[in-house]
């Protein structure tokens, strides 16, 4: 692959990466002569000629660089051309968080000219993060700060066409969001581009929206599995292997789990059937969570929490749903669709619940189309100057009304009870009451949602008065509580009335008789009927709804997995 150095001009100095340039020696840290000698010796030093690839973008980066001799450039691929966007010199190295996770790299890398550098494995990096505390915080901080970037730029090897009038535009803008994936926008409803780029593709009216992937594969209207699948999400991880622990549900509680249970030295793989921060992903701005005094997002409590369980080794299986869990013999096997099986010696179940739907009859026309269940910045920008209605009365719903108030012309707040004091935390009521353009309408439920392609009007009914009256209003969000997710159990567990999975003391001497309970102890906390099987979070049978306890269940469940591994 080397061009060879004879006849060639010379190599200018390297530049640093221009697209980085306002944080270069954070994002690009220089490493001192000791450090790099600790990483000599995780690695193995070899020479490069001008023009060798040392990655390829598209491809899965197997390893991380250190530059000891000469330099090494970072090339994006674009519209079929080769851009170099910065070089790295002495003491530098190449890697971000994809490359930390074993996903597709994003960027190419090429050595500018002859020279030499200390290539090391992803496991041997990840061993290095774990163990190295200095090396460790240089290069997670370095990729962490790499992702941001790429991101700010908009520098991904995804371009999505789509409308945002569209469900199913929305849907793969928050799947691509909510897994930290960089990816360029092009609104059919703005971007005279964005019809040309389709038409280039053969690409017709009712197949948007599109997904070109890495300037190649076009996806019409993709299924999330199929972006996880082109994208490479789950490429790196061995679906075969009998696992320590499978956590199922990637919300707070099996980040938790994850985080710990890896940082114990687990061996442990996340299923998730959607992105990576369960409800609390939607949650447009978390107040009362312990160590974050000015609010977090949920998107970036759940991105860090990511990045630390793959810091830890945790392996993630993106866009995968638990289909069924075969609990009669041990190791227990759980099936993923389509039809595969993953063997685990413990289990942890964090699949949360789902948000209740309003009860309409054409709702699933609006659905993504005017209706919502989140309210983030993509929310946000949707119904910029808009009215937006509101439904629900918990937390959830107050939260959303700040958030949205501050965007929006009008928030309307409907609640089926008589005010917001038994279902709200005081500190949002008294916003709520001091927000000029928020209304709350007590014992107000709506009747009929109406609209052409997407939502146009909304009719809502006071129950105290009797009147229906009908409102030109194009975002309703849907915040009524939410079911769990436990259909996909099977009669494995034992389950409440309501669907929640039983866990500790909630078992019944029946409970466990009918499980069959093989052993002559009890169910340690958080352990379901089967032994080695534990419930945390919002799937657990009477758990506060909160993110910070499904965080600690999480991590104490870790406790009891050792046990029972043990046993
Ligand atoms: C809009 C909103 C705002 C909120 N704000 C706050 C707040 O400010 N403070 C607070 O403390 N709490 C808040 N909450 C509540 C909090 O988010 C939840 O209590 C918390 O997220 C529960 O975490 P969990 O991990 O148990 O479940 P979830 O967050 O529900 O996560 C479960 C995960 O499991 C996945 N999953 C489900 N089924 C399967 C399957 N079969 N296979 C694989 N994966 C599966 C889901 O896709 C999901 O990612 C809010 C909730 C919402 C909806």
């Amino acid at each position: 692959m080397s061009e060879g150095s004879q006849n060639l001009p010379p190599v200018p100095p390297p530049l640093p990466p221009k697209v980085l340039a306002s944080r270069v020696e954070d994002v690009f840290p220089i490493l001192n002569e000791e450090q790099i000698a600790r990483i000599a010796v995780h690695g193995r030093t070899r020479a490069v000629g001008r023009g060798d690839l040392l990655a390829i973008a598209g491809q899965q980066a197997a390893s991380f660089f250190v530059v000891t001799k000469g330099s090494i450039e970072l090339v994006r691929e674009a519209n079929g051309s080769q851009e170099p966007i910065g070089a790295l010199a002495p003491g530098q190295f190449t890697g971000e968080l994809s490359t930390l996770a074993g996903r597709h790299a994003l960027v190419s890398i090429r050595a500018r000219e002859p020279g030499e550098v200390i290539e090391v494995r992803r496991d041997d990096m990840l061993g290095l993060v774990q163990t190295d505390n200095i090396l460790g915080d240089i290069f997670m901080r370095a990729f962490i700060l790499r992702r941001g970037e790429i991101i700010k730029q908009g520098f991904g090897d995804v371009i999505l066409v789509g409308s945002n009038y569209c469900s199913s535009t929305i849907r793969i803008k928050e799947f691509l969001t909510r897994n930290g994936h960089p990816y360029a926008y092009m609104d059919l409803d703005r971007d005279s581009g964005a019809q040309e780029l389709l038409d280039q593709f053969h690409v017709g009216p009712r197949e948007v929206p599109v997904l070109i992937c890495r300037g190649q594969a076009v996806l019409r209207n993709p299924s999330n599995a199929q972006i996880a699948e082109c994208l490479g999400f789950n490429e790196a991880v061995d679906p075969g292997r009998v696992r320590d622990l499978v956590i199922i549900g990637a919300g707070p509680a099996g980040l938790a789990a994850a985080v710990y249970g890896a940082s114990e030295g687990l061996d442990v793989l996340v299923l998730e059937s959607e992105a990576p921060g369960g409800q609390a992903g939607s949650s447009s701005k978390i107040e009362n969570y312990l160590g974050f005094p000015m609010g977090v997002t949920g998107q970036d409590l759940a991105g860090r929490a990511l990045t630390q369980a793959v810091k830890f080794g945790a392996e993630l299986m993106i866009a995968k749903s638990a289909t069924r869990l075969s609990c009669e013999k041990r190791p227990y096997q759980i099936e993923v669709d389509p039809g595969s099986r993953i063997a685990a010696r413990a289990v942890v179940i964090a699949t949360g619940a789902r948000y209740r739907k309003l009860k309409i009859d054409n709702l699933a026309r609006f659905e993504g189309a005017g209706v919502y269940y989140g309210a983030t910045a993509i929310e946000a920008q949707l119904c910029r100057d808009d009215d937006v209605v509101i439904v629900g009365g918990g937390n959830s719903a107050g939260q959303a009304a700040m958030f949205l108030s501050q965007t929006a012309k009008h928030v309307d707040i409907l609640v089926r009870s008589a005010g917001l004091s038994e279902s709200m935390s005081r500190y949002l009521i008294r916003r709520i009451e001091d927000s000029p353009n928020i209304q709350l309408h007590p014992r107000t439920e709506i009747v009929a949602l109406d609209g052409n392609g997407r939502l146009e009007r909304v009719t809502w009914r006071d129950n105290a008065s009797g009147e229906t009256t009908t409102h030109e209003v194009q975002h309703v969000f849907s915040m009524t509580g939410a079911v769990p997710s436990t259909g996909w159990i099977q009669g494995c567990l034992a389950l409440d009335e309501d669907g929640f999975i039983k866990a500790g003391a909630d078992l019944s001497a029946d409970d466990l008789a009918a499980a069959h309970w093989p052993l002559a102890r009890p169910p340690y906390l958080l352990e379901t009927s089967r032994p080695g099987v534990f419930a945390v979070g919002d799937v657990r049978c009477g758990s506060v709804k909160r993110v910070a306890s499904a965080v600690g269940e999480g991590s104490i469940a870790i406790s009891f997995v050792h046990r029972a591994l043990h046993e």
